[in-house]
């Protein structure tokens, strides 16, 4: 069931190698920089149980100089392939979601004693990410917005009809007996209150 694409040679992930952090002093230094890296990561780096299979991680990037000091802009897209489990009927299906990114990184503020976590509360501000260093790895940037663009629940199909609650068959691809013995209780009680009323009525 699952077929993963031949991972890439050693020669390609020699060659991006040279590429793959982003230097704020060179940035500094030169002006705005082009990225692009590919990756390969396991499904566990994610620490998402939805995730059961994951394919080569391609990231490009653009990064520049902020409008505040020390301030960087980075906008991209990363591309991969992904194994995930429906939350729905425990199938894994195939994801792919070439997610766009945009992400400000500031310096981190330095922690005082009253104020040890520095909390984001403007709205718009939600792409500010903070660093120590000024060197990014752009394996770090690439999992974080993997991480990002997999849906929280997970769907096969928005139409998933998910197991049966009973005898845990997938009611998408199988009919269970369960569903009809339901209905047919429902109708049964529908049945006995309309018995129910008619009594009433000859009252
Ligand atoms: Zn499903
Ligand atoms: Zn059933």
């Amino acid at each position: 069931m699952f077929c993963w694409q031949a991972r890439p040679s050693c020669v390609l992930v020699t060659l991006t190698k040279m590429n793959d952090v982003i230097d704020f002093e060179i940035i500094d230094e030169r002006g705005p920089q082009s990225y692009r890296a590919t990756f390969d990561m396991t499904a566990e780096e994610l620490g998402r149980e939805e995730v059961v299979g994951l394919g080569t991680v391609a990231i490009e990037a653009n990064v520049q100089a902020g409008d505040l000091e020390d301030e960087y802009v980075a906008e991209g897209i990363v591309t991969f392939t992904a194994d995930l489990t429906c939350s729905r009927c425990a199938d894994p299906y195939p994801f792919a979601n070439p997610s766009a990114f945009h992400v400000r990184f500031r310096p981190r503020p330095e922690a005082s004693v009253e104020n040890e976590e520095v909390e984001i509360t403007d709205e718009g501000e939600l792409d500010v990410e903070f660093y120590s260093e000024r060197l990014i790895p752009l394996r770090e940037l690439a999992l974080e917005q993997v991480l990002l663009s997999i849906p929280m629940k997970p769907l096969c199909d928005e139409a998933c009809l998910g197991l049966c609650p009973t005898c845990r068959v997938n009611r998408t691809r199988e009919k269970c007996s369960c569903e009809e013995t339901v209905f047919d209780e429902r109708w049964g009680a529908l049945k006995g209150l309309r018995e129910e009323l008619e009594k009433k009525k000859n009252v």
